[in-house]
């Protein structure tokens, strides 16, 4: 029988070359079953136990007042608006509190870029949430709301990762990543950082001993090559530094946005090529993360089966997503059974993929 070029391409990754960017590109039209065989092949290589894990973890948006103005942002209101809001901090101990008492682990404090909030909010922040929560990991700030402090407080970026790992930032998550790729960034996020500006804040966190997790979004204006350009971008940098922790791809959800509710949402065989190809491209990263917030549980459970070995956090809430009309009420139990139903081992992590317990 003679091979095909998938079948060729498929087996050079599984012999344990490296994909490149053309190889990358045709993939998106092979067969979505023989890209999930392989990429579960992939995954199960390194996870023989087949434990899919997840974390209880809870979301604190703490402001929405942003001015970068990104089209496929329905969360954001411009600083002034009536709508506009900052949590006090009572507020967001409360949510901190709520959390350790259903045994989470990890706070994920995101928002918009605020600019006027001084350094002193962040830092304060950070330093009171360690000290009256020690067993919480802090996994918060994105790479955007990391540019603009940087900048206000004309600080280098080496300087404010310093001074927020000595406040007691565990990591960063990989948000503001969307499609690193200029003729994209201009077209949907014209003022957010560039590509090169994401990668360098990323690599300097990675350097001043901060891990984070990587991200991408899809469906919106981005073409295929931009898809694969951005995960070989990713993947070079952990080549660089090592620093991701595990790679999240989802799709965008256009209902609620202020420049994007024409588009129709991607579907879910798009989806789950995109999280096997992103396993089998990523060969440097050790999980890929089922994205079940945007895609619903239901396919963030199918995308075990092609190369997902995590589950992601409980959440419970998404102030970003419910302008869009996902509202996030998943417990630990949903998952548990959700990755049991799988076929797969549950286990609840915490945020250095540390095991904390099985679900035998
Ligand atoms: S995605 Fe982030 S940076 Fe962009 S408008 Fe929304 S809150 Fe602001």
């Amino acid at each position: 029988m003679s091979l095909d070029i998938y079948d060729r391409i498929l087996s050079k990754r599984l012999d344990g070359e490296r994909l490149n960017l053309e190889e990358g590109i045709l993939l998106y039209s092979c067969d979505l079953l023989r890209l999930g065989q392989a990429a579960q092949t992939l995954s199960d290589r390194l996870n023989e136990k087949r434990i899919v894990t997840f974390i209880v973890d809870r979301n604190i948006s703490y402001t929405n007042a942003c001015v970068v103005d990104c089209d496929f942002c329905a969360f954001y209101r411009k600083p002034g608006d009536k709508e506009a809001y900052t949590l006090t901090y009572e507020q967001i101990f409360q949510k901190v509190e709520e959390l350790v008492a259903l045994g989470g682990t990890q706070v994920l404090i995101q928002g918009g870029v605020n600019p006027e909030l001084p350094l002193e909010y962040y830092l304060d922040l950070i330093r009171a949430i360690r000290q009256k929560f020690p067993s919480v990991d802090i996994h918060s700030f994105s790479v955007v709301e990391f540019d603009m402090i940087a900048k206000k407080f004309r600080m280098p970026l080496e300087e404010v990762f310093k001074k927020f790992k000595e406040a007691g930032l565990n990591s960063l998550p990989g948000g503001g990543a969307e499609i690193l790729v200029e003729r994209v960034r201009k077209l949907i996020s014209p003022k957010k950082a560039t590509s090169e500006r994401w990668i360098d804040v990323m690599r300097t966190a990675h350097k001043a001993g901060l891990k984070s997790t990587a991200t991408m979004v899809i469906g919106h204006v981005e073409t295929i090559e931009e898809r694969v350009m951005h995960l070989l971008n990713i993947r070079d940098l952990q080549d660089e530094t090592g620093g991701f922790r595990a790679f999240i791809p989802w799709t965008m959800s256009p209902q609620g946005t202020p420049r994007m509710q024409h588009i129709k949402p991607t579907g879910g065989e798009d989806y789950l090529k995109t999280v096997a190809i992103s396993r089998i491209l990523l060969d440097n990263f050790e999980h890929i993360q089922s994205g079940w917030l945007t895609e619903g549980l239901k396919l963030g459970q199918v995308a075990l089966g092609f190369g997902c070995d995590d589950m992601g956090g409980t959440l419970l809430e998404d102030k970003v997503l419910e302008p869009t009309g996902i509202e996030v009420h998943t417990r630990r139990e949903d998952l548990v059974r959700l990755i049991r139903e799988a076929g797969y081992t549950p286990a609840q992590r915490n945020t250095n993929y540390d095991i904390l317990h099985v679900f035998n």
